[in-house]
């Protein structure tokens, strides 16, 4: 395509796949030392109660403030995270800090701020589930921060549990028994057979954001809405809570919340922030 438009956009289009390619290298190079130098950070993102509009805790997303490039978001360095290991540390860190952070609201919450409970989300990649010390790592963070596990969701992406064996599945299942929520994250994006679902441990799906799309114009599209309540009935059948991602409008939380899904997020409610904001956004609820 480039060619045909000439020689001089084909240049420019090499230097700019140059550039992306000598972008990922470095930026690959510098993960490791921005995890010693505290180079990342995670902001918090409210999951909200789409019967009562209450604040039932946040999804950790994790941030790389690089001192050349600025605030990088996760799709930029994840995926190279994952392709050189270091996701497992990153990992082990964000999930750390996202328990300690936990047992902060927790705290508070018992002071009597606010009504509670605030749980934390956590994301899982995929070569954090085969890690053979993802279940003693969990129990030892969660311990060390006494924070009990039903205050914690995994997250785990629909299509790394496709296709998933029971070895696979092992840690996960321990988890989920000792309490800890395990959410399947993108759902409908995957291939998985619905009937799949029985045989994965989870005991959330969050409906991918594509979805939500479907919902910004009211009536929403009709073919959208006669998924997502298939969805949302077979979800609840299985006994299953629905969180739906990408909530932008009022409208489309009023009309997800009609066809029955529980929690919601995004930036309808609030953009991914500190801690702190979440304490705010609890208290005005409460009150
Ligand atoms: P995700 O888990 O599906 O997280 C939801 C993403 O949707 C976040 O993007 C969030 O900022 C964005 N979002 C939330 N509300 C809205 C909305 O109303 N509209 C729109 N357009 N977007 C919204 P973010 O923070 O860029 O994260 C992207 C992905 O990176 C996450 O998708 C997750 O898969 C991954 N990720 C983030 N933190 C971690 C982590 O600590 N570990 C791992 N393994 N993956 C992470
Ligand atoms: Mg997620
Ligand atoms: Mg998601
Ligand atoms: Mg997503």
């Amino acid at each position: 395509r480039a060619k045909a438009a000439g020689g001089n956009r084909y240049e420019i289009a090499d230097a700019e796949a140059d550039a992306r390619a000598i972008t990922r290298h470095s930026l690959t190079m510098a993960l490791p030392m921005a995890l010693d130098r505290g180079e990342f950070f995670i902001e918090y993102q409210p999951l909200v109660h789409l019967g009562d509009g209450s604040v039932r805790g946040a999804e950790a997303l994790v941030r790389w403030l690089h001192p050349q490039h600025g605030v990088l978001g996760p799709d930029r360095f994840i995926p190279l995270a994952e392709d050189t290991g270091l996701i497992v540390p990153l990992g082990r860190w964000v999930l750390e800090q996202s328990v300690r952070q936990a047992r902060e609201w927790r705290e508070k919450e018992r002071a009597g701020d606010y009504t509670g409970p605030l749980r934390v989300n956590v994301n899982l990649s995929p070569c954090q589930l085969t890690h053979p010390r993802l279940v003693q790592d969990t129990v030892d963070i969660l311990e060390r921060a006494g924070v009990e596990p039903g205050a914690l969701c995994l997250e785990v992406t629909e299509s790394a549990l496709i296709g998933a064996d029971d070895e696979v599945l092992k840690p996960l299942r321990r988890l989920a028994e000792m309490g800890v929520d395990i959410a399947l994250d993108d759902f409908g994006t995957g291939y998985s057979n619905l009937a799949n679902l029985r045989r994965l441990p989870v005991s959330i799906l969050k409906l991918d954001r594509s979805f939500t799309r479907g919902m910004q114009h009211f009536p929403a599209d009709p073919v959208d809405q006669k998924i997502v309540e298939g969805i949302v009935s077979l979800a609840h059948s299985l006994d299953l809570a629905v969180t739906v991602e990408g909530v932008e409008t009022g409208h489309q939380a009023e009309q997800l919340r009609v066809m029955g899904c529980d929690t919601a997020q995004g930036w309808y409610y609030a953009r991914p922030g500190p801690p702190d904001r979440l304490h705010e956004l609890a208290l005005v609820d409460a009150s």
